[in-house]
């Protein structure tokens, strides 16, 4: 249940948490560590499984290996003249910033304090040390308000007249730390515990209950990750970088976590504590001033770092304390970074030859690379800054002002939708659910590491931190920019460009970013390895284009409808739906057909070269026309008051329509191909369109591949008779035209009857293409347009989901389906070309489903393009990877 740090490895993530298994590997790689040890993270689930009670022997493994710690510390915890003070940290296996708490100076009482003061000689720091402790014992062991210590500071600082913490002296601090010791017996009617094993011991099972507060709860809810692996508590020798300007502490990354440069990149402070960095309280100096003020640290700390990155072959997020002149390293991590970096330290690391194409690949998350393709301030925007701060986290935003975390969950994502920009003096974990629900964030305190900048970055939410000029006032809820007149209030629209950290007022244009650099080599990359290729969802020529760009292989999915609806082209189709004969119906459809042609010509033409597959139309003809319940109230309104006969009849005559079409249903009604079956005409229109343009196309030496896709097919029959109306409208077309034209005619598999007859479907298609929104819909039972507003929520809420089904594939589920259509539908035709156009199409993990069931391509909207595409080839790699472990174990 314990070991020592010098016993561990980076190896054991799973049992000593992230922070222990990398002290142990960096103090085994003989660097400056201070000595301690590391609780496993099993004992705190056994911990948990007991009903919060120790498991037996814990404490006397864990006393077993402080006498060690001792040892190599020459210190003795509790001792009244060589005392050793200890932190107490969390560490789970994955990095949870922010989440879990921190006891710092552990094992101060009134005799070990005696013995600090006689030791540094320095009365103001041991006092310091001493009010931080049981402030932060108070805080996060015996469960009180912050506020509550912050006070008694603040009025310690008021009555001496004096603004910083560092210009209180030993004996403010004395009293400080008095009245610290007099509000915990208040407020917990305990004394403040003296004994320091009882407050290891207490500290220990705080950072246990640690790992279900609310917050951490949240942050694993959010980030799906895993409740069950528990977290390790690092019991460490303290350091201190508060022992005058000799001593400081920063932290810092091996490279830019927000561009990527390969550069040292950090802060730091003289004569403070680590927290200090962290909780943005003060605002840090750039690392690179450390070089001028302690160039021999500089250079110690800069070789550790090199050393450290060529190690672990990946950017390191570093902290280190300096005390009296010694450098120690406290912590080495992987660090965050936005999506650029993560981009551009791939790709430099594999230039430089220390990881693989493929390891570069697996580096960049696809689902962070969304925040690549988000959109970024106009270039040709006026815009006016009013204020600038730090860019914290990019990307540009949009929104309303609110200033604190809860009118923000309120009013934002979540809330009530709204877009907003939460605006505060620095953000701490108990804010989470206000910037998850935020556009943007921007704060007036804090560096490059509060805790603002941090969690943004990990969520992908611009931020703007550090903005000194900003004075917030969130009791007031309003902002103003020193030495301007500029107010901000509650509601009042603002711009904030994480990338840069500039700050304006109302709104300025954003615009779509674009495929460049280091991006587009890494999806290079990423489709050389694919086995799947990658389509996108289009319906207009300028969205084809746009796919193209962003590594469209082909269109996967053109919805005809979405053409329809075209305010120019609704009452022709209206006209058609309500034509009483297939004559009056042919004529509407004659005037719509041009239409089509003209769009399926630009998207042919966009997609030159590569496949574009044309879905007819799907969705029941009643989405064309008026609502029923208004043109019921229109009608009788219009019953009572004198109107023309004609126009009366006429709109009675649309409303018997509507009322003849309606359904139940309509999710299970007419629509799809049984809409063709009853009016073949549409479908002839359509595909005449579709070929009309193809074949004008070839004649103009382009080189459209039209492919026909027929919705919502159950039955074989259905299909056979469908395929042949298309072949002949189109062979027609062709010959006329005396062009050479190769196209394919597939289906839609979106019915389970679909899957469960895959193998007679097959004989009439020559392609499949997953639709999993109606699959999902009619194998699970949910409607799509109903479910998640009435109770998908409470189904992931409860656990009886883990995702929404109609985001992410059900892989149990949906999933066999899909894997038994492949089947049975290559059984009677191999080379049976199969994709996934419904939105799953574009979800990482979906997309490794598909991979393995053995799809050919997946198709999604153009903005998922590049996910899908990186997705696609993590995909291929995990497969590999899997397969060769499976070798390696003699299990082909
Ligand atoms: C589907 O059902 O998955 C699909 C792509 O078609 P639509 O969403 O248009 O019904
Ligand atoms: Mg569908």
């Amino acid at each position: 249940m314990v070991y020592l740090f010098d016993e561990g490895s980076a190896k054991m993530r799973d049992t000593l948490g992230g922070k222990g298994c990398n002290l142990a590997e960096m103090t085994n790689l003989g660097l400056p560590i201070p000595p301690g040890l590391t609780i496993t993270c099993q004992a705190c689930n056994e911990y948990n499984a007991l009903g919060k009670r120790f498991p037996d022997g814990l404490m006397d493994e864990m006393k077993k290996a402080l006498a060690k710690v001792e040892i190599k510390a020459g210190k003795k915890f509790g001792d009244a003249h060589n005392p050793l003070l200890v932190s107490v940290r969390s560490g789970a296996p994955v990095s949870m910033p922010g989440m879990m708490d921190t006891v710092l100076n552990l094992g101060l009482n009134e005799t070990t304090l005696k013995a600090i003061i006689a030791q540094s000689k320095n009365e103001r720091f041991a006092y310091d040390a001493y009010r931080r402790f049981i402030n932060m014992f108070g805080d996060v062991v015996l469960g009180m308000e912050h506020k509550h210590f912050e006070e008694i500071l603040t009025a310690k600082k008021k009555a001496k007249n004096v603004k910083l913490d560092t210009e209180l002296d030993a004996a403010d601090l004395k009293d400080v730390a008095q009245n610290y010791k007099q509000l915990v017996e208040k407020d917990t009617g305990k004394k403040f515990p003296e004994d320091p094993m009882e407050q290891l011991e207490l500290a220990i099972k705080a950072v246990f209950n640690s790992w279900d507060t609310p917050r951490a709860v949240t942050y694993r809810r959010i980030s799906r990750l895993s409740d069950t692996m528990g977290t390790a508590v690092n019991v460490q020798t303290m350091v201190f970088g508060n022992m005058g300007n000799d001593s400081g502490t920063g932290v810092a990354f091996t490279r830019n976590p927000s561009n990527g440069e390969n550069k040292l990149y950090g802060e730091y402070l003289i004569n403070a504590q680590g927290e200090d960095v962290v909780a943005g309280i003060r605002t840090p100096k750039p690392l690179a001033a450390l070089g001028k003020e302690m160039p021999e640290m500089y250079g110690q700390f800069a070789d550790i770092a090199k050393r450290l990155e060529e190690h672990y072959h990946d950017m390191q997020d570093m902290e280190f304390t300096i005390e009296k002149g010694k450098l120690w390293m406290l912590q080495t991590r992987s660090g965050k970074r936005t999506a650029a970096a993560a981009v551009k330290i791939a790709v430099d690391m594999e230039r430089e030859g220390r990881i693989s194409k493929e390891e570069a690949i697996m580096r960049v998350q696809p689902e962070h690379i969304d925040k690549l393709l988000h959109r970024q301030i106009d270039p040709k925007a006026k815009v006016t800054v009013v204020a600038k701060g730090l860019n914290a986290s990019p990307g540009a935003a949009v929104g309303k002002a609110v200033f604190t975390a809860d009118d923000a969950a309120k009013a934002g994502i979540g809330g009530r939708g709204e877009k907003i920009i939460l605006v505060s003096v620095e953000t701490t974990p108990e804010d989470i659910h206000g910037m998850v629900a935020a556009q943007g964030i921007l704060t007036s305190r804090g560096g490059m590491t509060s805790h603002a900048a941090v969690v943004a970055r990990g969520m992908g939410v611009p931020c703007v931190a550090g903005c000194e000029k900003l004075k917030v006032d969130v009791s007031r809820k309003i902002a103003t920019v020193e030495g301007t007149n500029v107010v901000i209030k509650e509601g009042d629209t603002l711009t904030v460009d994480g990338s840069d950290g500039r700050v304006m007022l109302g709104e300025v244009p954003l615009v779509d970013p674009e495929l460049t650099g280091d991006f587009e080599e890494l999806l290079r990359w990423a489709d050389s390895i694919s086995r799947m290729h990658v389509r996108a969802n289009v319906d207009t020529p300028k969205n084809a284009l746009d796919a193209r760009k962003f590594g469209a292989k082909g269109v996967g999915l053109c919805r005809t409808e979405r053409m329809f609806n075209d305010p120019d082209r609704l009452p022709i189709v209206q006209e058609m739906i309500l034509a009483d004969t297939p004559d009056a119906r042919k004529r509407a459809l004659k005037k719509l057909e041009p239409m089509q042609k003209g769009d399926f010509k630009g998207i042919l033409e966009a997609m030159d070269g590569l496949p574009v597959i044309i879905r007819l139309l799907d969705p029941p003809l009643h989405e064309f026309l008026p609502k029923l319940d208004e043109l019921l109230v229109e009608v009788t309104k219009m019953s009572f008051h004198k109107t023309d006969d004609r126009v009366f009849n006429e709109k009675k005559r649309i409303l018997d329509k509507v009322r003849e079409l309606s359904e139940f249903n309509p999710m299970l009604g007419h629509r799809g191909c049984r809409l063709a079956i009853k009016y073949p005409e549409i479908y002839e229109m359509q595909v005449a369109a579709l070929f009309e343009a193809a074949t004008e196309l070839k004649k103009e030496g382009k080189n459209p591949v039209p492919e026909v896709m027929i919705p919502l097919v159950g039955n074989v029959k259905e299909l056979a008779k469908l395929r042949a109306l298309v072949k002949k409208t189109a062979d027609g077309i062709i010959a006329k035209s005396g062009v050479k034209l190769n196209y394919m005619i597939g289906t839609m598999i979106e019915l389970p009857r679909a899957c469960l007859t895959a193998d007679e479907i097959a004989t009439e298609a020559e392609f499949f293409s997953y639709g999993t929104n109606d699959l999902t819909q009619t194998t699970l039972g949910f409607s799509r347009d109903d479910a998640e507003a009435k109770f998908l929520q409470i189904y992931l809420k409860e656990g009886i989901l883990t995702d929404n089904p109609f985001e992410v594939l059900d892989s149990n589920g949906v999933g066999k389906l899909v894997t038994m259509g492949v089947q049975l539908g290559r059984k009677v035709r191999p080379g049976l070309e199969v994709g996934v156009c419904g939105e799953t199409g574009g979800e990482p993990r979906s997309i490794e489903f598909y991979h393995n069931a053995g799809l050919d391509y997946v198709s999604c909207s153009k903005y998922r393009v590049p996910i899908a595409r990186l997705a696609a080839a993590q995909a291929t790699i995990k497969q590999k990877n899997a397969s060769k472990k499976k070798e390696s174990f003699g299990d082909s």
